[in-house]
């Protein structure tokens, strides 16, 4: 083996050694990391608004990891984790997607400032709707879907209509657009909350799922009088 050639199979050693050792698939960029930090000052917000509400969690704050996830967030009650995407990880199909929410003729700007919203505010919250639900021993395990997902919209819309009313605004208006141009997905005749329960586990990754997304948190919305984010975390129990 020539000294050349011993050089180069170091090398190409050294650099499969740093593949294997290298923290990818989470590698973070600029945009990640302000994701990332974003993401951690919301989520240590809206716990010190449950402390401050005057109630506490033995579960500690969900680790987030900023990464493409398809429904654009979700929480493991397993590992304690809190998913995220970002919008320099958004595949074309989900771009055009939030482009087709921003409306006819956006410009990508404006379809970035919708997910922003929709995906780092109003889903994020949900999300922790759902570290709070496992906080009160409420989860899919000892709950029907509807209430689980339901719950979680309940806690987002308070905290949002309480912090920055902006966010339900725009939600409430693609909601609506939602229930507007897609039919029902609901059997005439059946109640769309048993219907949710019963058909869940094929609901879920369904073209369809935004419809329920949209109805609950409709329903949700004509809730009178709207009730506080404490009386909301209150409520939040098995
Ligand atoms: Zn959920």
């Amino acid at each position: 083996m020539s000294l050349r050639t011993r050089t180069v199979s170091r090398l190409f050693a050294v650099l499969l050694l740093a593949t294997l050792c290298s923290p990818s698939p989470h590698a973070q960029t600029p945009a990640t990391a302000t994701t990332l930090r974003n993401a951690t000052a919301l989520r240590d917000t809206f716990i010190s608004q449950v402390h401050a509400a005057g109630f506490t969690c033995t579960i500690a704050p969900p680790i987030i990891v900023v990464e493409d996830v398809p429904s654009f967030g979700q929480y493991d009650d397993s590992t304690n984790t809190l998913r995220t995407s970002d919008w320099t990880l958004l595949n074309p199909r989900e771009k055009a997607f939030f482009i087709q929410l921003a409306g006819p003729g956006s410009t990508e700007d404006a379809a970035h400032a919708v997910f922003e919203k929709a995906a780092h505010q109003w889903i994020f919250v949900h999300e922790l709707g759902h570290w709070w639900q496992a906080c009160r021993n409420l989860t899919t395990t000892s709950s029907q879907p509807w209430q689980v997902e339901s719950g979680a919209n309940r806690i987002s819309l308070a905290y949002w209509r309480k912090n920055d009313p902006s966010v339900p605004t725009l939600m409430f208006s693609l909601f609506h657009a939602v229930l507007d141009h897609a039919p029902s997905p609901v059997p005439a005749g059946q109640a769309v909350d048993t219907y949710f329960n019963t058909n869940y586990q094929t609901l879920g990754p369904s073209p369809a799922y935004p419809w329920f997304q949209s109805k609950m948190t409709v329903m949700l919305g004509d809730e009178k009088p709207e009730p506080t984010f404490a009386a909301v975390l209150a409520s939040t129990k098995n």
